[in-house]
């Protein structure tokens, strides 16, 4: 168990992890529907570089790497009793688990490592795409398993056993959870992401 410090409360979550080959992930591609979801769904399609219909493909996304690790984190959502409204526990929590994985991620990447995101890029405070202005960080910048055309429920019921469940009004799920990726030239086992987690509060 990793525990948040918030201004309200100790806050644990869990992090599960799985290393694959790159291939293996392959099977969870659909890009154009998951494009057409963005275009639908989702007020970021077409505002940020880090968003349909500007994302890559998963598969050409990572080309140049082998292995992937995957890491799936969950938190108990009866933990946000302090907060009123459901969706708000969610979005609370949601934000607690991008923050702190994406930051492990990019503490821990070399010149033979990169990331998928939780989320679109949130490098810069607005994404240059808004003023019509180049990326500020090509080599930096990343992207969510989403945004790459992965259908990331079935990923983590595959990997994990674990099913993603949704918040609607009216019903609250027992947890939420992020997923996120880091992307390998070799299998050489890593633990500094989970150091990380355990460092930060
Ligand atoms: S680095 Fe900045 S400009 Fe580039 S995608 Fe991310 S937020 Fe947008």
């Amino acid at each position: 168990m990793f525990y948040a410090h918030t201004q309200n409360a100790i806050i644990g979550y869990t992090c599960e992890k799985s290393c694959v080959e790159t291939s293996y992930i392959m099977r969870f591609e659909d890009k154009k529907h998951f494009d057409k979801k963005c275009m639908e769904g989702c007020t970021n399609y077409g505002k940020k570089w880090s968003c349909p219909p500007y994302s890559p493909t998963y598969s050409s996304f990572v080309k140049d790497y082998n292995y992937i690790e995957i890491y799936m984190l969950c938190i108990e959502l009866n933990q946000f009793s302090y907060i009123k409204q459901d969706y708000l526990k969610v979005k609370a929590a949601n934000s607690i688990l991008k923050s702190r994985i994406d930051k492990a991620l990019r503490e821990v990447i070399n010149e033979n490592m990169f990331y998928i995101s939780t989320g679109s890029c949130r490098l810069c405070k607005s994404c240059n795409k808004k003023s019509g202005k180049v990326c500020a960080h090509p080599n930096l910048h990343t992207y969510s398993f989403e945004a790459l055309g992965i259908n990331v429920s079935n990923l983590t019921k595959d990997i994990f056993e674990k099913e993603l469940l949704w918040y609607r009004k009216g019903y609250l799920p027992n947890y939420t959870s992020v997923v996120a990726g880091l992307l390998k030239k070799d299998r050489i086992k890593n633990s500094r992401v989970l150091e990380v987690l355990d460092l930060l509060n």
